[in-house]
């Protein structure tokens, strides 16, 4: 069953949480929905589970219209942040408990929730209360109870968020295994943009409650279609630097500097020449080339900062500064003039008013 979304509007009195959204989710395929901060996620969640009802567009599982049916009769598993575990019940019980309510045989509700606990791997902790468990531990109690009655789509709002670091990389490797194991759509809300490039088919990039990009983790974060995506997706992030396009448009002007930089693709969209446009360059695809050699881009090494394998470079060209990872092998001096090229094929080129990738 594929998830429809057609332009799909979400309006509290002033604020469009969610601006006329169309996408289709595969049945089967995990599906991060990303973005900053208020930008329409939950929302789009919570629409998804029925607690919301569109103000605009339709949403369609399968063929069916969905817009007024009601959570109960969604065939959905939902995990919240904070888990929201019975305290007072087993572990058990608290699978058990979807089951109980659907008024499934007791035998029967504890062998299915017995299996749960055996694919999220709490199948030891059965006759703890939640108060004995870790977060991890917790977190998968909650995973089998949304699994449990067998939903058709699995809806998950910030799962990890209350997971250290160690923990919430473990998590989302789990949660990938437990997905892919049962083949169960699912829909993951992050604002973590590695937690979302490394989990999911597709990442949905939301904005204002604006689509912005709805790819998969390579082709979002390779071919950015916007400044927005370019600038959301990667640590650290993305270089952008505004320009001139030359006429010939293999080069471009950067602004306050005489400098030239070589386009190492092709501008397939319209543009004007001598139009206004923003370079984007991502850290790790720059590296220190020769002075002599054209088309790079030439500064001052501010700082140098070791950053696990790698080094990252501050330099100030013109106005502004831009950050390089290299090989710590490459010989920089604080103070001194440096070179940088970019690796062919890895500039982006931006419409400096619209945003809109031009390549
Ligand atoms: P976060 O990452 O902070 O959880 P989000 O991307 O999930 O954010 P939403 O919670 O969907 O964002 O909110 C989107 C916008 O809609 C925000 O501007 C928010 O203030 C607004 N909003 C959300 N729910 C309501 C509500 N019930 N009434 C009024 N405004 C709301």
């Amino acid at each position: 069953m594929n998830i429809t979304l057609n332009n799909i509007s979400m309006q509290f009195a002033e604020v469009t949480a969610v601006d006329r959204l169309s996408v289709t989710i595969e049945e089967g395929s995990l599906v991060s929905l990303l973005g900053p901060s208020g930008c329409g996620k939950s929302t789009t969640l919570f629409m998804l589970a029925g607690l919301y009802q569109p103000t605009s567009g339709e949403l369609y599982f399968g063929e069916q219209l969905m817009n007024k049916v009601s959570p109960e009769k969604r065939q959905i598993g939902m995990v919240f942040q904070n888990y929201a575990l019975y305290p007072h019940m087993t572990v058990l019980k608290n699978i058990m408990f979807p089951l109980k309510m659907a008024k499934v045989a007791k035998k029967e509700a504890r062998e299915s929730a017995i299996a749960m606990a055996e694919l999220v791997q709490i199948g030891h902790l059965l006759e703890r209360k939640p108060s004995q468990l870790s977060g991890g531990q917790q977190q998968r109690v909650a995973i089998a109870r949304a699994l449990v009655k067998k939903p058709k789509l699995l809806l998950l709002d910030e799962p990890l968020s209350n997971l250290d670091a160690r923990l919430r990389l473990e998590m989302r490797e789990e949660i990938r295994r437990i997905q892919q194991t049962i083949g169960i759509t699912t829909v993951f809300v992050t604002h973590d943009q590695e937690e979302a490039l490394s989990i999911s088919d597709k990442i949905l990039l939301i904005k204002d409650g604006k689509y912005q990009q709805y790819s998969d983790a390579r082709e979002i974060y390779e071919y950015p279609q916007n400044e927005f995506v370019g600038r959301f997706l990667g640590n650290p992030p993305m270089n952008q630097l505004p320009a001139v396009l030359e006429t010939n448009k293999q080069f471009v002007r950067l602004e306050d500097t005489d400098q030239r930089i070589a386009i190492t693709k092709q501008v397939t969209h319209e543009v004007e020449p001598q139009e206004q446009v923003i370079v984007g360059v991502r850290p790790e695809d720059l590296f220190v080339q020769s002075e002599n050699e054209q088309g790079g881009i030439t500064g001052e090494t501010m700082m140098v900062e070791r950053i696990g394998r790698d080094n990252l470079l501050n330099i100030q060209v013109g106005k502004r500064k831009i950050r390089a990872i290299v090989s710590p092998d490459t010989e920089v001096t604080i103070g001194k003039k440096v070179t940088l090229g970019i690796r062919p094929g890895y500039c982006h080129l931006f419409h400096a008013d619209t945003g809109e990738s031009l390549l």
